[in-house]
């Protein structure tokens, strides 16, 4: 979708804080976090919502849900965190490529 802010930041078209990508998934901080730890899991492949997905976004939607604990503990996350998926204009949803917000507060030292 060349109009889809998420497509132009997983192609590196629009700059982002880049945590994590590989073929087929991206993840990256939010521009506007609300808490100390915020980042999105994408599929580079554009698909609108949660929604929309069918029989094959399975597999990308397995991995993305198995990178949330991965990269939530590589930014502290150890002892917990909040996953979201904000899904269509009644939930919340304001950029329309399907994306997991992960957020929470790292864990003392
Ligand atoms: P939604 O309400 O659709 O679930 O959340 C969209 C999220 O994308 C919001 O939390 C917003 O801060 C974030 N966002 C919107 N545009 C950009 C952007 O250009 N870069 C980044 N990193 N985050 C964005
Ligand atoms: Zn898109």
């Amino acid at each position: 979708m060349s109009d889809c802010i998420f497509c132009k930041i997983a192609a590196g078209d629009v700059p982002s804080k880049k945590i994590y990508e590989d073929d087929d998934v991206f993840a990256f901080h939010d521009i506007r976090p609300i808490a100390p730890v915020h980042f999105m899991i994408i599929p580079k492949r554009h698909v609108a919502s949660l929604a929309e997905c069918g029989p094959e976004h399975q597999d990308v939607l397995g991995r993305i849900m198995l990178l949330v604990p991965r990269l939530a503990a590589e930014h502290g996350l150890e002892q917990g965190f909040k996953v979201g998926v904000n899904t269509g204009p009644a939930g919340g949803q304001e950029v329309f490529h399907l994306h997991v917000h992960v957020f929470g507060h790292p864990a003392r030292a």
